[in-house]
């Protein structure tokens, strides 16, 4: 078992390392993560984060009513950002770049459906930064720093 997601499709992704976390909503937002609709889906080794990533902006953008930008053009952006970094293209600016694009989808959206993207994509990012670099030999060191300053939560 790689990974538990609770809360549905806006749900965040834990680690092994958070697996003792309280069923709780106080719990879960304090690890950035939310209860959502309760439900729990868990993924095996073989599951690869940075496309759950991917297919949480994707969801949003099939889901978004328009009415706001952060996630009307936030989620269309987000995929083809994810898809820079996942081919090996100016990863560190790209990575840069989607964490300050989750900032404002998170802040800045009108509801919950652009509000809660975020979450998925940035505990992607946060406790499986090795999948976003995989493609990208030349990109590896910066995942390992990842890993090592995410080694110790929980
Ligand atoms: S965040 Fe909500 S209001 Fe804004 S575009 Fe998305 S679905 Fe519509």
């Amino acid at each position: 078992m790689r990974a538990v997601q609770v809360g549905g499709p806006l749900g965040a992704y834990f680690p092994p390392a958070l697996f003792d976390t309280k069923f709780d909503y106080e719990a879960f937002a304090a690890r950035d993560g939310l209860i959502g609709h309760g439900g729990v889906v868990v993924f095996d080794d073989t599951v690869d984060l940075a496309h759950q990533a991917r297919f949480a902006m994707e969801f949003c953008a099939a889901e978004s009513c328009g009415k706001c930008t952060p996630c009307r053009i936030g989620s269309v952006r987000g995929m083809e950002v994810i898809d820079r970094i996942m081919a090996g293209d100016r990863v560190d600016a790209n990575l840069e770049l989607l964490q300050d694009l989750c900032h404002t989808m998170k802040f800045g959206s009108l509801c919950a459906l652009g509000g809660f993207i975020p979450y998925p994509v940035m505990s992607a990012l946060t406790h499986f930064p090795e999948d976003f670099t995989k493609t990208s030999p030349a990109t590896r060191g910066w995942a390992a720093k990842r890993t090592d300053a995410t080694q110790s939560v929980g």
